[in-house]
């Protein structure tokens, strides 16, 4: 079964959200090293686990200085990989944007002042980093909006159209206390028609809204949290050990729980891992060689 990772690479965060749960996370550490998330990948490659998405994400992750050099690392596993930001830094962004299949931006309102007093972050700044994976990646590009205000909803809905920006819209677990509902958006008044569950689409060209509720979906196989402070099977789980001891034995049931290198050891299964190495190792150069060929350089990331 394929393994989704999720490196919660930092628990400090720019932003102030008052809905935050910041991925669960204890303050002890402050960020996960590159080092230990070499040491996981490696360990699940041996092992021929099929890590099919990586999720890099905190606190914000783009405060973490080793960004770039991870988002490279972990597509060399040949993994999907994608990050949940707030975008509110994009020269700390910029350098990562080559190694990413997908950019989650997280926005509360395009409205300069609602934005700012909702998540404490300057929309221009959210803007900038559009424009960046725009001209510079190949990132397939969403905003996150949580659903807190149907207008609101309808506003960031119509700014995303615009700039042709995808939308994830997330409704709150919190709606015991007047939260708005998915169902109660305007949809057809928007131009959206139905086109799968939770998948909206606009009647005239290609935009996308795609709806859940906030702790839906998950990944098809198992799943794995990966902190400074620690592996987690779930947000509420229990710590496994630290990531820089990760062993097999972590894995969820679905991906081999238990199952050790030794388990492992038959003639097919290295031959499998073999398989898997080259693969990577050919990824890593061929992404590689793409960067090198890119004719718009990059932006040049300021110190932090
Ligand atoms: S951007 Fe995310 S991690 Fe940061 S405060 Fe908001 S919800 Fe929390």
């Amino acid at each position: 079964m394929p393994l989704k990772l999720r490196f919660l690479l930092t628990n400090a965060c720019s932003a102030r959200c008052t809905y935050c749960h910041n991925e669960g996370q204890q303050k002890a550490r402050d960020r996960l090293d590159l080092a230990a998330i070499g040491h996981v990948l490696d360990t699940l490659a041996e092992g021929g686990v099929n890590v099919s998405e990586i999720v890099l994400s905190g606190g914000e992750p783009t405060l973490h200085p080793q960004l770039a050099d991870i988002a490279r690392r972990c597509k060399a596993s040949g993994a999907q990989v994608s990050i949940n930001t707030h975008a509110g830094h994009p020269t700390k962004l910029a350098p990562a944007l080559p190694w990413l299949d997908e950019l989650k931006i997280h926005v509360d309102s395009f409205d300069p002042q609602r934005q700012r007093a909702s998540m404490g972050i300057g929309i221009a700044k959210v803007r900038q980093s559009i424009a960046l994976a725009q001209r510079h990646g190949q990132a397939q590009r969403f905003i996150n909006h949580p659903l807190q205000s149907l207008d609101e909803a309808c506003a960031v809905i119509t700014e995303a159209r615009a700039l042709a920006v995808d939308v994830k819209l997330i409704e709150l677990l919190d709606t015991a206390g007047g939260k708005p509902l998915l169902h109660q958006l305007p949809w057809a008044e928007l131009g959206y028609q139905p086109a799968g569950q939770g998948h909206w689409q606009h009647r005239h060209g290609t935009h996308r809204v795609l709806t859940r509720r906030c702790g839906q979906g998950g990944s098809e196989g198992g799943e794995l949290f990966i902190g400074p402070d620690g592996v987690r099977r779930d947000l509420q789980a229990p710590i496994l050990g630290m990531p820089e001891a990760f062993s097999l034995d972590m894995l969820p049931a679905a991906c081999g729980a238990g199952q050790t290198r030794k388990d492992t050891g038959s003639i097919h299964a290295n031959a499998r891992n073999m398989i898997r190495l080259t693969r990577d190792a050919w990824s890593a150069m061929v992404l590689h060689d793409r960067r090198q060929a890119c004719p718009t350089p990059l932006p040049v990331q300021r110190s932090a």
